[in-house]
């Protein structure tokens, strides 16, 4: 039975990184517009993360522990209009499977109130006094599952994975400042004023901003905006190329083949442009259950995305050298 649970939690907490991100998908659905990651030793000693979103009522806090605990979907008809970066309510519960978590969160004019599972299935909760907002504290990860601790790499390799994660989303959230601290020192912060160009500056690089063109495209059901590096950018490979569908990090083969084609006759070959996009497409042309992590996305229409895509950052250079 514990096996099975350790398991399962191993789909959606593969290594350190991927509780980060789920963590910091819980605090954007929960309209922070303020996120700080701490981690200590490549996240297994300590990954916190603590915003000042909307926070859990008490009377919620023992339930968003449990198996399929969601706000976020009351019907069956909700599963097709998500808007929210989870939903089924299993992050947390396998987070707390396979470390030490503690909840403190503030809701309202509520007290704050903090969450410790001692084991799964055995909380104790007590009243603290907080800001409102919500702090994961995530311990020991991996601790009682000794199997997954060979798969991952050291914390010097971890902690750099949670570097692209947090980036990422600070480069497709511009209105939400992060701040990463790793082992004490600040690896990333970004102001949450809105502007993606600060957002690339505070990434890539100040210089870098100085070689990025602004792309934007608006038709129908389909609103593209964003910025795409000149062929003085030459990247040695494609991790700088980041869409975001609605503001959700994804990878799509066939995005990233029209973006890679829409450079092909202006960049060397092996070499990659910075880009960074965001689609906005109404939640029911894109299918994010393809999988359990929701990396990968597919839309309605995979071709017309990709080939407006391609053509719109195709204009934008174009209008640059004309
Ligand atoms: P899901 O995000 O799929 O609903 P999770 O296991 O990630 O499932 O979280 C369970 C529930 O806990 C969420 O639905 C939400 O109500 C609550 N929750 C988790 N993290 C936060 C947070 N940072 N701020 C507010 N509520 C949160
Ligand atoms: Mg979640």
């Amino acid at each position: 039975q514990e096996t099975i649970r350790q398991l399962a939690a191993g789909e959606v907490v593969e290594r350190p990184a991927s509780v980060v991100k789920e963590l910091i998908d819980n605090s954007i659905d929960a309209s922070a517009t303020k996120i700080q990651i701490y981690v200590e030793n490549g996240g297994l000693d300590l990954i916190r993360v603590v915003d000042n979103g909307t926070g859990i009522p008490r009377k919620d806090l023992e339930l968003c522990v449990q198996k399929h605990a969601t706000s976020k979907i009351s019907s069956p008809e909700d599963l097709y209009k998500i808007n929210t970066l989870g939903f089924r309510g299993e992050a947390l519960y396998a987070i707390a499977s396979v470390s030490r978590l503690r909840i403190r969160s503030k809701h309202g004019d509520s007290p704050g109130a903090e969450l410790e599972c001692l084991s799964p299935g055995n909380t104790r909760i007590r009243t603290v006094g907080m800001p409102q907002g919500t702090q994961v504290e995530v311990r020991n990860l991996f601790y009682n599952v000794p199997a997954r601790l060979k798969f991952i790499g050291g914390p010097t390799s971890e902690a750099s994975r949670i570097t692209s994660t947090v980036k990422q989303y600070a480069l497709g959230h511009p209105n939400i400042a992060f701040e990463l601290q790793i082992d004490g020192k600040k690896q990333l912060e970004t102001f949450g004023k809105g502007n993606i160009l600060d957002c690339i500056g505070s990434v890539f690089g100040l210089q870098i901003r100085d070689h990025m063109i602004p792309v934007a495209y608006e038709e129908d059901e389909i609103e593209i905006k964003g910025y795409v590096s000149l062929p003085s950018i030459n990247r040695s490979n494609r991790s700088d190329i980041h869409v975001f569908v609605n503001g959700r990090p994804v990878s799509a083969k066939q995005l990233m083949f029209a973006i890679q084609e829409s450079y092909s006759s202006l960049l060397m070959v092996g070499r990659f442009p910075i880009v960074i996009i965001n689609l906005l497409i109404p939640p029911e042309f894109v299918d994010v259950n393809v999988h359990p992590t929701k990396a990968e996305v597919r839309f309605a229409d995979d071709r017309r995305v990709a080939s407006v895509v391609g053509r719109t950052i195709r204009t934008a250079l174009q209008e640059a050298f004309s």
